[in-house]
């Protein structure tokens, strides 16, 4: 089987549903706009300074330290597309407050997180391949255990809660929890941190998602035959476009240029950079 099909995590599956043609570009190619690829996300900064503080023991200093320390890899990375030094002290300032209200939110909560289910790594086999990813962490809240989900939104929460009900990601993260192991996990914990307007602040979320077994058992078949469709693609050297996928709420894919005059050399060069590892936005 070749090496490509090998492993697939949920932005993998994600991106081929979406089209499979952006699935070629975004993970055959690994092509990332370099506009997107020089662009820290906010998300991923909160992950960082989240997980230190959830290791550390709630700790504030902890968490300032791991914010501090993915700023200074992006800046090292050359990941920081800000010319102005004063947008790069912004952005730091912002992700600080961030993680400081974060901290001042939570500090007293009284939720317990398993040592070993914090930020770990899965690879389960799944139909002659494997389904990877990483858990933010699993935790036990009214006595039931729950896999836990970080996330950042520009979103109203209203809204974003609503969107998530039947979150894709979740049920694959229970069904992968279930198969690492942790086999009384009852759903999702959702932890989510509103962006205000403006930068204005923060509003703080929870709420549980329990996932019913039929659940579950839908996304492995779905699952499985979204594979089958991959393999075949791989197999044909074909990747269809969907072009009911080219825009929608969050913008135009960036591809678009690539599937209107054809994926030139020359165009690739122009717009992408290749990465070997296409960064997921943790938003
Ligand atoms: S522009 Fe449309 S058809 Fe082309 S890769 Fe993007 S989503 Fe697919």
């Amino acid at each position: 089987m070749p090496s490509q099909m090998t492993e697939h995590g949920y932005s993998k599956l994600n991106a081929f549903e979406r089209c499979p043609r952006y699935y070629y570009f975004s993970h055959v190619l690994k092509l990332q706009s370099k506009k997107l690829a020089m662009a820290p996300t906010f998300g991923s900064v909160m992950h960082k300074g989240r997980e230190e503080w959830l290791k550390n023991g709630r700790s504030l200093q902890h968490a300032v330290d791991g914010v501090k320390l993915i700023l200074q890899q992006f800046v090292e990375e050359g990941w920081s597309n800000f010319s102005d030094p004063m947008e790069i002290e912004e952005f730091t300032n912002y992700c600080l407050r961030g993680i400081y209200e974060y901290h001042m939110q939570y500090k007293d909560d009284t939720i317990e997180y398993i040592p070993e289910g914090l930020e770990v790594d899965f690879k389960l086999p799944f139909e002659h391949s494997y389904f990877t990813g990483r858990l933010d962490g699993v935790c036990i809240l009214n006595k039931m255990v729950w896999v836990d989900e970080f996330k950042t939104t520009g979103m109203t929460a209203a809204r974003y809660l609503s969107n998530m009900t039947m979150d894709g990601k979740c049920t694959a993260y229970v069904w992968a929890a279930r198969k690492a192991g942790f086999t009384n996990v009852q759903g999702v914990h959702l932890d989510v941190m509103v962006k205000k307007p403006r930068k204005t602040g923060f509003e703080f979320v929870r709420d549980i998602l329990p996932k019913t077994d039929f659940q579950l058992e839908q996304w492995e078949r779905a699952t499985k035959e979204l594979y089958r469709r991959m393999y075949w693609c791989e197999q044909e050297g074909y990747w269809p476009e969907h072009y009911h996928s080219c825009s929608n709420m969050f913008g135009s894919c960036p591809y678009m240029d690539l599937c209107r005059f054809g994926a030139t050399e020359q165009l690739i060069n122009a717009q992408f950079v290749r990465r070997e590892e296409v960064k997921e936005d943790d938003d």
